[in-house]
């Protein structure tokens, strides 16, 4: 409509600039012409508003002009433009007024439709279109929608064969994803069924050798001391027993991420000289010496867990040693590290295990492990209790040669 607007004053512009340049106005001024077209009224007026010429009504019987807008923008500025709204509704009277070299106005107006009459001659069109639009967008929302979900709907059919389905590139991420989350998940599923299995098995076999003893006693076929001797096998399976689940609970404590384990500022080089004061007796038990190097060395931990891994890690050196062996223990901080050592003059772990034996339930020797009272899940506990301080570890070792362990913190 403002478009409309403009070409129809732009219109009137020409129309007033051809009677001015043709030399019309004098002779409208000295009553020689009378415009005779009806779509175009003329209006001549003096400087001071009154009506000296109009094509549509007798000028002597006309009001001074002085006052309309376009009139005094002309006698401002030099032009002037107005629309106002006719006596009938569905139309405007556009107006352009320029002042003449005798200081004189010369108006041209014009009638044309209103916002009202144009927009009601669009009305049908946009009644027509509408619908048809809606139907097209519907129609359109259908088909992308459709396209869009398909490759959604495969993948949820199918998640093993993430491959086969051809999804847009912007699909592509959330694809590999969900392919690795569902992989991680069967890897997991796997791992856990293994887990159980072995428990089973790791369990099966102290509470076989229990109720067999067990049984001997209550048929009455075991001599006194007999009975002495099979009380003993129930007393250490029994204790196997427990060192087996209190294991398997540790672990999956130590994999629960619900709860927030408490850390706080640990003197590393104290726990180790209580772990080492705690093993001292299991050392020579197995004729094994223990050293502490080192010096007090702070990290931030959780006191709990960093006992649990110098004693499983100090533990593992005094049973896989040497009768004469030695274990020693370093803790000191490095730059803003701390680093803690344990090193063995033990059996050592062949190449092949070294990356096994963190695993659960992993052993290189289950004979030795099981008679020095081990459950397979120590080392495994360590790897938790070390990723949850954000720790390194490297192994070194060499069969016959020994074992050395060292964590970094930090
Ligand atoms: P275990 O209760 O059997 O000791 P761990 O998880 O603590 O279980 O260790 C897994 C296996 O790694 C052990 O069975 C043993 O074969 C090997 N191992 C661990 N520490 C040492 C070490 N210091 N020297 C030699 N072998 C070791």
């Amino acid at each position: 409509y403002d478009l409309f607007c403009d070409q129809v004053i732009e219109d009137l512009e020409t129309y007033s600039s051809i009677i001015i340049e043709s030399g019309l106005t004098g002779k409208i001024e000295a009553g020689d012409y009378a415009h005779r077209d009806k779509n175009i009224r003329v209006t001549l007026v003096s400087g001071s508003g009154e009506v000296r010429y109009d094509s549509q009504a007798d000028s002597l019987e006309m009001e001074n002009h002085g006052e309309r807008p376009e009139i005094m923008d002309a006698v401002a500025t030099g032009e002037g433009r107005a629309v106002r709204k006719s006596s009938t509704m569905d139309k405007s009277t556009f107006y352009y007024a320029t002042v003449l070299q005798d200081g004189s106005v010369l108006r041209v107006a014009k009638e044309a439709g209103s916002i009202w009459s144009i927009f009601g001659r669009a009305f049908p069109i946009i009644i027509i279109i509408l619908p048809l639009l809606l139907v097209g967008c519907l129609l359109m929302a259908h088909l992308l929608t459709k396209s869009l979900i398909l490759p959604i709907e495969q993948l949820a059919k199918n998640l093993d064969e993430v491959e086969e389905i051809n999804a847009y590139e912007e699909l592509q991420p959330f694809i590999a994803m969900i392919k690795k989350q569902h992989e991680d998940i069967i890897k997991n599923a796997r791992v856990r069924q293994e887990f159980t299995a072995n428990v089973s098995h790791e369990l099966k076999t102290p509470l076989t050798s229990i109720s067999g003893y067990a049984e001997l006693i209550e048929t009455g076929m075991a001599s006194e001391a007999d009975v002495m001797r099979f009380a003993k096998g129930i007393h250490k399976n029994s204790n196997r027993l427990l060192t087996l689940i209190n294991d398997i609970i540790r672990l999956s404590e130590l994999d629960g991420t619900e709860q927030e384990d408490e850390f706080e500022q640990v003197n590393l080089y104290t726990l180790a000289q209580t772990c080492m004061d705690m093993l001292q007796m299991n050392a020579e038990k197995h004729d094994v010496s223990l050293t502490l190097e080192g010096c007090d060395s702070y990290i931030i931990g959780n006191k709990q867990m960093l006992e649990e891994l110098l004693y499983n890690l100090c533990d593992n050196a005094i049973r896989y040693n040497n009768v004469n062996g030695s274990v020693n223990m370093q803790v000191y901080p490095k730059r803003e590290k701390t680093i803690l050592i344990v090193q063995d003059t033990g059996i050592g772990i062949p190449e092949e295990h070294q990356d096994r034996i963190f695993e659960r339930f992993y052993r290189v020797d289950k004979s030795r492990s099981k008679s020095t009272g081990g459950t397979g899940l120590g080392l495994a506990i360590v790897k938790h209790i070390i990723a949850k301080h954000g720790a390194d570890m490297t192994l070194q070792s060499r069969i016959g040669q020994g074992t050395k362990i060292t964590v970094t913190f930090g």
